[in-house]
């Protein structure tokens, strides 16, 4: 079943048009990655899915069209956007961090579950549980974000350059703790991601976005396959 389905969506900023006609399809369960150099229009679907710029088109997410819906009503239906920079808390620990995640959730006993969850798949983060956001690496911080992500019980994850300003053993990292979050949770996500090879290690299908439009889509074993693919973004 499809829980997420972008139809010729178009998305602006003000009056500047950014997405002009994006379409993207995620299955139940499923991972789909959106490549793209700089500037394509990446972060701005996920913005236009999270609710957070204007689009046009169709955005449906189980059925109910997502297009119109503030972040907040969204975010409630159970997406979490992981944004681009991060977006932890600085201010307040990492536990409070997580506790935050989980603000619309009543079943505290899964959260605490879900709290331990996250500190098993970053440990990391365990050894850091009571330091402040703002004391964190890079790294850290962006196994914060997604633990906050989990935090929330999402059926779907934005997930917007996990790997971004990471060491390249950093990013490895964060990305193999989201393909076994993905093996082991059943969350669907869309993955944004200037590192293919990244991407990869975790989508089944990829679209790759030029100036706000889809120019290439298809199952990952064939993009890894195609030429123009790894010239531009497998780096051969
Ligand atoms: P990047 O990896 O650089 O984030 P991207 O593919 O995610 O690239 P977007 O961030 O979606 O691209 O940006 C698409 C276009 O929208 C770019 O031309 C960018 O300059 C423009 N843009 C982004 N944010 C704004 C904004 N707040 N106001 C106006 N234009 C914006």
């Amino acid at each position: 079943m499809t829980l997420l389905e972008l139809r010729d969506v178009a998305a602006f900023y003000g009056p500047v048009q950014v997405l002009e006609d994006v379409s993207l399809s995620v299955p139940e369960g499923g991972a789909v990655g959106i490549l793209g150099a700089n500037g394509a229009g990446k972060t701005t679907t996920l913005r236009a899915i999270s609710g957070s710029v204007k689009a046009r088109g169709e955005i449906l997410f189980d059925g109910k069209s997502l297009i119109g819906k503030r972040p907040d009503q969204i975010a409630a239906l159970g997406i979490a956007h992981v944004p681009e920079g991060r977006g932890t808390l600085s201010d307040l620990t990492v536990r409070e961090n997580l506790r935050v995640g989980a603000y619309l959730r009543r079943d505290t006993r899964k959260v605490a579950e879900d709290i331990e969850y996250c500190l098993d798949l970053f440990p990391n983060l365990r050894d850091r549980i009571r330091s402040q956001g703002s004391a964190l690496s890079g790294g850290e911080q962006q196994m914060l974000a997604i633990s906050r992500a989990i935090m929330a019980g999402p059926r779907l994850m934005l997930l917007d350059e996990a790997s971004l300003g990471l060491a390249p053993s950093t990013a490895a990292t964060v990305y193999s703790a989201i393909a076994r979050l993905r093996k082991e949770s059943g969350i669907a996500m869309v993955v944004v991601e200037q590192n293919a090879t990244l991407a990869f290690t975790v989508v089944e299908s990829a679209t790759v976005l030029e100036t706000g439009r889809n120019v290439l889509t298809g199952p990952t074993e064939q993009l890894k396959g195609m030429d123009e693919i790894r010239r531009a973004y497998l780096g051969g």
